[in-house]
């Protein structure tokens, strides 16, 4: 069986056993290339298993190469939140490793399990067509919604005592993040922040038996970008949150690094907002937007020394919280 399936092989015997009386040519391009992989692959089980670590392979990898090429250009500097701290292709490439081997050893191994996962909960897996954008989009919006919620609560719990000094401390490892560092976590990490994009899937189709695994690799598709997007280190005027003030984006998560403190959640705001977790943050961009107020008439020089003497003192700041979340004494401060 060769990769491009046509409607004269759709009489063979594994598109009989998968596909019985299905009229091919009523199908469009992608789920016809969706039959094509499951026919291809000739075992579901391995045609789940790979093409959902071959969908996180692309995806992460895919969205990650414009921001490495973003930092090497430097016209682009004057949109990065903390503009003295460009990341080295060493660390971008030790990033890379670490990212890497975690999917290889952890990831990987686990392909078996996603495909009778999904089935045991009445989960559409090989079957076409696809659902309509009317039954995708709201189920996409409740996942959103639900890791957000999941993701604030769990990242403060990874901010206390021995759960941060095992485990969160080697994701803080950048207090400048980039789009790589996304996912360079500690596998406990992966597993347990992990759990609040998969979970909102399989507890969704638990109660009401309504999904196909499309829809949740469109849903994994855009939470990487997501996650890859508010490491990046950017904020640009046509950034999403400019369009829509709930966004978190880098703006939002940049912070976090830098600072320590604040700004636990994902993808939206408003978490952090009603249980009072953005406060530093936002008197921080005051005092940047007073600051460039201030300094309107001042030189670029003096602008930029200015800006970066505000971010040494957040800094500064953010390694004392660290150690305390540590338990240790807190460290000397290094400023640069
Ligand atoms: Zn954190
Ligand atoms: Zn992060």
């Amino acid at each position: 069986m060769s990769f491009n399936a046509t409607a004269a092989t759709m009489h063979s015997a594994a598109a009989q056993q998968l596909y019985p009386n299905l009229d091919f040519s009523s199908l469009n391009w992608l789920e016809q290339l969706w039959v094509s992989w499951y026919l291809w692959i000739d075992n579901p089980i391995i045609a789940t298993g790979l093409a959902s670590f071959l969908l996180h392979e692309i995806v992460y990898f895919g969205r990650s190469i414009p921001w490495i090429i973003i930092d090497a250009i430097p016209f682009f500097q004057k949109w990065k939140l903390q503009p003295n701290k460009i990341p080295t292709p060493q660390e971008q490439w030790q990033c890379t490793k670490q990212v890497l081997f975690s999917h290889f050893t952890i990831e990987l191994p686990a392909i078996w399990l996603f495909h009778p996962l999904a089935e045991s909960l009445g989960m559409s897996t090989y079957q076409v067509p696809f659902p309509s954008w009317q039954t995708m989009l709201p189920q996409i919006a409740i996942f959103f919604v639900f890791e957000d919620m999941f993701h604030y609560f769990a990242h403060q719990a990874l901010h206390t005592g021995v759960l941060y000094k095992h485990i969160h401390k080697i994701h803080h490892k950048y207090s400048a993040p980039f789009g790589l560092a996304a996912e360079y976590a500690h596998p406990a990490e992966v597993f347990i922040l992990g759990t609040g994009t998969i979970a909102g899937p399989l507890l969704y189709c638990y109660f009401t038996r309504n999904l196909h695994i499309f829809t949740v690799y469109l849903w994994i598709t855009l939470r990487l970008f997501q996650a890859i997007d508010a490491h990046s280190g950017y904020d640009f005027p046509w950034s999403l949150q400019h369009i829509l003030p709930f966004w978190s984006g880098a703006e939002h998560h940049d912070f976090h690094h830098m600072a320590f403190t604040n700004n636990f959640s994902t993808s939206f705001r408003w978490c952090d907002r009603i249980f009072g977790t953005d406060d530093k943050y936002r008197e921080y961009r005051k005092r940047i937007a007073a600051s460039k107020a201030a300094m309107k008439n001042k030189s670029k020089d003096e602008q930029e020394a200015a800006e970066r003497e505000l971010i040494a003192e957040i800094e500064a700041e953010g390694i004392r919280a660290e150690a305390i979340a540590e338990g240790s004494a807190p460290k000397t401060v290094k400023v640069q």
